[in-house]
């Protein structure tokens, strides 16, 4: 299971390019790690993956185009922004984004 859960991650970290957010809300803001410092939004490696989509249910972490890449700061939430987490507030937006690759095979269409 963990090496699954590695193989999705790597095709939705591709895919995506780094955090979503800022390409679906522009008002976003900047992305952050984990402790709330400034994190560029390419940077891979402090990029966490998020479920949006139940389509894989009873096979969680499967299919890339249930999860989309954002950084710990959209995904979650802190520091300043504590309270009001990006990915809650936008999930209608992020399975909006995911349709676009689900119905296309997961090739990019822009
Ligand atoms: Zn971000």
């Amino acid at each position: 299971m963990a090496e699954q859960v590695g193989e999705v991650r790597a095709v939705v970290f591709v895919r995506d390019g780094g955090c979503v957010a800022l390409r679906i809300d522009s008002k976003a803001g900047p992305c952050h790690d984990a402790w709330g410092s400034p994190l560029g939004w390419r940077v891979l490696s402090g990029m966490e993956m998020d479920y949006i989509r139940k389509r894989s249910t009873g096979r969680r972490h499967e299919l890339a185009s249930d999860h989309v890449t954002l950084c710990p700061g959209h995904h979650r939430g802190m520091g300043a922004r504590q309270g009001y987490v990006w990915a809650t507030a936008h999930r209608p937006e992020l399975r909006e984004y995911l349709e676009r690759w689900a119905t296309d095979d997961e090739t990019p269409t822009d």
